[in-house]
C-alpha cells in the first residue's frame, strides 16, 4: 500500500464534516474558519511505542488515547475542540493495526465533533502525534496561573485508577475482577471537555492531571505563586481502586500516579455556590485549600503531615 492509498483508505473519509472547514485532507494545507472574535487554543501530544504504550497495545486504544490526551489539554484551558491534525510514523502499513487505530481515533473525534483536517504519514518507529485546535472567548481561557489564597482545590472523577491499571499491563499486579475496569481507565481516558467548558466561568486556575495530582497541582502552585494544603483522605478514589490498592504505596498512586486525565481546578469562596449549580456531568471533589505560603502540604485526617511513598515521589512539589 502506498502512502496515498493509505491516507485515502484510512483517514480521508470520516463522519465529521464541519461547516468551518473550507479545505480538509488532500491539499497542501487545511483551511479552517474560527468563529469571529474567538482566540485559538492549540495543543499537541505525542505517543511513542515503547515509551507511552507497549507495542502490543490494542490499536483502537492507541487511536483513542492519541486524541483523548489532546482533548484533555483543551478541556484544561476551557476551550471548545474543533480541528485535528495527525502525524503518524509507522514501521509498516499493517491494515489491521491501521483499521483499529482509525476506529479509536475517529470514534472519539465524532463524539466531540472534531474533524481530522490533515496530517503526515512516514515510515519509522511507531509514533503518533495529534495536534488539536479549538477556540475560547478572549479572557475566558483558564490557566495554571490564577489560583488565590483561600480558593478551594477540586478534582473531577477519581484518581489513581490508570496508574493501578498500568501495573497490571506491566504484569506486576493482579487486579482480579477489577483489572478490566482499571486497565480501561489507562487505555481509554475520557477527557473532561464539557466540565472544562463550564468551569471556565467559576475556576480561577485549571490544569489536567496527566502526571499525577502532586505534580500537576504543583504546576498550578508554581504558576500562581501560592501554596496549598491537601487532605490525603479527601482525594477521590474509585471503589475498584480502594479494593485493589491495599498497601500504602499503592494507595499513594491516587496522589502520584499519572494518566488520569481528570481536571484539577481552584474556585474562590464566593463562587462555590455557582460551582454547585453547574450540574457537571462528572463528580467533583474538594481536596484542599490554596494558601499564601508556597509549597504543597499534604496532611492526614488528623492534620498531621503526610509524605506519599512510592513512585512519583520525586515530583513532590515544594520540596528542595
Ligand atoms: P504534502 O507533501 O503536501 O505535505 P502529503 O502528501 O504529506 O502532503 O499529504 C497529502 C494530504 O494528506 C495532506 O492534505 C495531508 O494533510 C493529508 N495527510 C497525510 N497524512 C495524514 C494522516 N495521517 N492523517 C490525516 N491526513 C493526512
Ligand atoms: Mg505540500
Amino acid at each position: 500500500m502506498d502512502e496515498f492509498t493509505l491516507i485515502n483508505r484510512f483517514f480521508a473519509s470520516q463522519s465529521v464534516a464541519r461547516d468551518d472547514v473550507l479545505l480538509g485532507i488532500g491539499d497542501d494545507a487545511a483551511l479552517v474558519r474560527p468563529p469571529p472574535g474567538m482566540v485559538m487554543a492549540v495543543t499537541t501530544d505525542m505517543l511513542v511505542a515503547g515509551v507511552h504504550f507497549t507495542a502490543d497495545t490494542d490499536p483502537r486504544a492507541v487511536g483513542h488515547k492519541a486524541l483523548a490526551v489532546n482533548l484533555s489539554d483543551l478541556a484544561a484551558v476551557g476551550a471548545e475542540p474543533a480541528w485535528a491534525v495527525l502525524s503518524l510514523a509507522l514501521p509498516a502499513a499493517e491494515e489491521n493495526w491501521l483499521a483499529g487505530f482509525r476506529r479509536g481515533l475517529l470514534e472519539l473525534a465524532q463524539r466531540y465533533g472534531v474533524q481530522l483536517v490533515g496530517g503526515d504519514t512516514v515510515r519509522g518507529p511507531l509514533a503518533v502525534a495529534v495536534t488539536l485546535h479549538g477556540w475560547v472567548p478572549p479572557q475566558a481561557a483558564r490557566r495554571r496561573a490564577g489560583a488565590c489564597a483561600g480558593d478551594g482545590i477540586y478534582v473531577t472523577g477519581t484518581l489513581g485508577d490508570a496508574a493501578l491499571g498500568l501495573k497490571r499491563v506491566l504484569g506486576t499486579l493482579d487486579l482480579g475482577d477489577d483489572g478490566a475496569a482499571l486497565v480501561a481507565r489507562l487505555a481509554y481516558p475520557q477527557p473532561r471537555i464539557s466540565a472544562g467548558l463550564q468551569l471556565r466561568d467559576v475556576a480561577n486556575a485549571m490544569i489536567d492531571i496527566s502526571d499525577g495530582l502532586v505534580a500537576d497541582l504543583g504546576h498550578i502552585l508554581t504558576a500562581s505563586g501560592v501554596g496549598a494544603q491537601v487532605e490525603v483522605e479527601s482525594v477521590p478514589r474509585s471503589d475498584a481502586f480502594r479494593r485493589q490498592a491495599q498497601t500504602a504505596t499503592l494507595g499513594d498512586l491516587a496522589l502520584t500516579g499519572g494518566d488520569d486525565y481528570e481536571l484539577c481546578f481552584t474556585v474562590p469562596p464566593q463562587r462555590e455556590t455557582a460551582l454547585k449549580k453547574l450540574g457537571l456531568d462528572c463528580p467533583v471533589t474538594r481536596i484542599g485549600t490554596i494558601e499564601a505560603a508556597p509549597g504543597l502540604r499534604i496532611v492526614n485526617s488528623r492534620g498531621r503531615p503526610y509524605v506519599p511513598t512510592g513512585e512519583g515521589f520525586d515530583h513532590f512539589a515544594g520540596r528542595d
